[in-house]
């Protein structure tokens, strides 16, 4: 795992010789978006766990993923690559299902979402955010949001 950043468009690799780090990309996306409001940032996070777990799981070779950093605090870009051939598919889970319900949060906590082919793979973007272009963010960020604190 490499990661850059924080600037204009941070990039975190995942190599695929490990389980997904998936605590330390969270860790990252609070420190890559320094100035995004709370609200957003919990939203970012959520939806990078979920992309980053079916490029995981359904794609191929490395997974990189990238968040735009905008001056603008309610609103960033997050990308999900992958070399897989596969797209992803919105599931209409049971009930009873474990699976199958990750795009549908996407789609939630997304103000707009997609896929782009890529050579090779595909690309999975979310724009997240209220989209005002506010010079504050709504949701001021009061502490550093560390949705998993270091084992101690
Ligand atoms: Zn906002």
């Amino acid at each position: 795992m490499t990661a850059s950043g924080p600037g204009e468009r941070s990039v975190f690799t995942i190599d695929r010789d490990t389980l997904p780090p998936l605590s330390a990309l969270r860790r990252w996306i609070a420190r890559a978006l320094p100035d995004l409001g709370a609200s957003h940032l919990w939203a970012v996070q959520l939806v990078v766990t979920e992309l980053a777990t079916n490029a995981f799981e359904h794609g191929a070779g490395p997974v990189e993923v990238a968040v735009s950093a905008t001056r603008q605090p309610c609103s960033a870009l997050l990308e999900v690559h992958d070399a897989g051939e596969g797209r992803p598919v919105a599931g209409t889970p049971s009930s009873t299902s474990r699976r199958g319900r990750g795009l549908a949060l996407v789609a939630d906590l997304a103000r707009t979402w997609g896929v782009r082919p890529a050579e090779p793979g595909k690309t999975v973007w979310a724009w997240i955010g209220c989209g005002t272009g506010a010079v504050e963010p709504c949701v001021v960020r009061e502490e550093p949001i560390l949705m998993d604190p270091e084992p101690c």
